[in-house]
């Protein structure tokens, strides 16, 4: 059943728009690359209402178009679903399901938040790597990951990243 969130609940982790950001940011993708891959190409299998273009206009102004709705979509002044969210998912990697679970909570609905590493954004589908091992959950902070605990006790610690911390 769905309820509204009470009250008191603590909110949301982070919004479904930081979200999307850190794990772009993650994986060094920028708004015009992430854009990119919104262009289309060939005839499209799906009509794309969201990204269709005015007729006649090139793949810069498409692109300039795209990268407005994604700045819309990392400040929370727009959430997706659908087509477009799959198409994005393929040039970012992130969880739907979480995202989903953050505009839930965004919006107020009382469902359990994701599962996802406070800082980077990661989780059990989308683990950073490091060294070919995957990140867990820091034994100290359960919304930390190890790869962003190790990022912040070497920043601490103001020692240059070596191959084999773990
Ligand atoms: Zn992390
Ligand atoms: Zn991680």
């Amino acid at each position: 059943m769905i309820k509204a969130l009470p009250p008191t609940a603590l909110p949301a982790p982070m919004t479904p728009g930081t979200y999307l950001r850190k794990r772009r940011k993650a994986a060094g993708v920028s708004l015009e690359l992430a854009a990119v891959a919104f262009l289309p190409c060939s005839d499209p299998p799906f009509p794309r209402p969201t990204w269709r273009a005015a007729d006649g206009l090139g793949p810069v102004a498409i692109v300039r178009q795209i990268v407005s709705v994604l700045s819309k979509l990392e400040s929370d002044q727009l959430h997706v679903d659908g087509i477009a969210l799959m198409q994005l998912t393929g040039v970012v990697p992130f969880e739907r399901e979480a995202y989903d679970r953050l505009v839930a909570l965004h919006l107020g609905v009382d469902v359990a938040p994701p599962s996802i590493c406070r800082e980077c954004g990661c989780g059990v589908l989308t683990a950073c790597m490091h060294a070919g091992y995957p990140c867990a959950w820091s034994e100290t902070d359960p919304n930390l990951c190890t790869a962003c605990e190790r990022r912040e006790a070497q920043a601490a610690a103001d020692l240059p990243e070596t191959e084999n911390a773990s």
